[in-house]
């Protein structure tokens, strides 16, 4: 079958795929525990939903603008001012299907082929592939965990090329969970500055900070807000992971490529969530603490165990809610008769043995590790760790 080269260098996400064979796993009856996926395990606030409800009932039902209803726009404007100080006016914001989406109208509205993307690593697994849909080259970054995965302006400096034209930023990182601090940001935008770089500035985990302040380098300067694209959505700190609705915020002339591009490729988000994206965007603080507080009890504890586990470790991650869990120490092993040389093969023994299910990292530049999402019960991070505990005292 004729098929194009470059759909054909296209991975499949290994998030979605651990958490359709766990999903399928536990269809089957199988006792499996899953830290696939990072998605929060609490429903959507039900002040969201009932605005959900209202929309269909008031005929909020047809096409809207491309990039979304003004009423949205100005929301998120609202929201910029009011949560980041920023000022954006509505023709700079592009809603899109989910942070996804959204990112993948940006490299397509940003680079020409050939253009370089610098992507510092341990990345979130579908930024390349992002890139390279767009013609782009990823350029990996690889930070150190000594350095709590974070990359300096030096290195940032010493990446870049003639042919570089964006850096993707993304605090707090999935998978680290690290971020950075107000000081790193000024000294990153400095460089960006310099050079004419365009800062991708994936902020979908904002609200999920438990130690140091969120910060959003589009605010260092004028300048640096000018060269940053601003990405979010509502999955995360509204467990909306269903809806589908994200954001960019951009120069107004980037801003109208993207909503060109998605004019023709999806038209506009869907219209219910958007409305119910207005109502979340207008509210939730309680429920964002509450879910905020879990996320933070159960990172304490998984944080703590992983490292009374011989073998195994991890850094303390100050948001998101993943952990990067070094197995170097776990790899060369031989377990019935197979060779554990990479992460991919640590998740696939691990699945079958232990019914666990973590993320293998080699997708995400990060062979020595694996992540485990704790946006899951406490229950379920006690069994998954329990198990693993076993695991390494049965086959270590
Ligand atoms: N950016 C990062 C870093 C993510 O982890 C995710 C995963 N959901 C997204 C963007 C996309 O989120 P969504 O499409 O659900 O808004
Ligand atoms: N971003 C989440 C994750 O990394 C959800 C899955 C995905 O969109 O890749 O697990």
């Amino acid at each position: 079958m004729y098929i194009s080269e470059k759909a054909k260098s296209i991975s499949p996400s290994s998030t979605l795929a651990i958490d359709a064979k766990f999903k399928q796993m536990k269809a089957d009856g199988i006792d499996v525990v899953g830290f696939g996926a990072g998605e929060p395990d609490f429903d959507t606030p039900q002040y969201i939903k009932d605005a959900a409800i209202q929309a269909i009932k008031d005929g909020k039902t047809k096409y809207t603008p491309a990039a979304g209803t003004v009423e949205l726009r100005k929301a998120i404007c609202k929201k910029l001012k009011e949560e980041n100080g920023l000022d954006y006016t509505p023709d700079q914001i592009v809603v899109s299907n989910g942070a996804k989406h959204a990112l993948v109208n940006v490299f397509q509205a940003i680079l020409n082929p050939g253009d370089e993307v610098i992507i510092p690593a341990p990345f979130w697994v579908s930024y390349p592939e992002m890139v390279k849909l767009a013609d782009g080259i990823s350029v990996e970054l690889q930070t150190k965990e000594e350095d709590e995965f974070k990359f300096t302006a030096d290195e940032f400096r010493e990446a870049i090329t003639p042919k570089t034209r964006a850096v993707i930023l993304n605090s707090p990182s999935n998978p680290t969970g690290m971020v950075y601090t107000a000081k790193e940001l000024e000294e990153i935008a400095k460089v960006a500055v310099e050079h004419n770089i365009y800062v991708v500035s994936d902020e979908i985990y904002e609200h999920l900070i438990y130690e140091g302040k969120r910060a959003s380098i589009a605010s260092v300067s004028p300048e640096m807000k000018d060269l940053t694209i601003i990405v979010n959505g509502v999955s995360k700190t509204y467990a909306m992971t269903g809806w589908r609705i994200g954001y960019t915020a951009s120069h107004p002339e980037i801003a109208k490529v993207m909503a060109n591009i998605q004019s023709h490729a999806a038209s506009n988000p869907n219209s219910i969530a958007q409305a119910a994206t207005v109502a979340a965007l207008g509210g939730g603080k309680e429920e964002i603490a509450k879910m905020k507080q879990a996320f933070c009890e159960r990172r304490n504890y998984m944080v703590e165990k992983i490292n009374s586990i011989k073998g195994v470790s991890c850094l303390r991650p100050h948001g998101a809610f993943y952990v990067l869990m070094n197995i170097s120490q776990l790899k060369g092993h031989t377990i019935d008769g197979r060779k554990i040389n990479t992460s991919d093969d640590l998740a696939e023994v691990l699945l079958e043995k232990a019914k666990l299910a973590v993320v293998p990292c080699s997708g995400f530049g990060a062979d020595d590790f694996v992540r485990w999402s704790y946006a899951t019960s406490m229950d379920t991070i006690k069994e998954g760790l329990s198990r693993l505990e076993k695991f390494i005292q049965e086959y270590y």
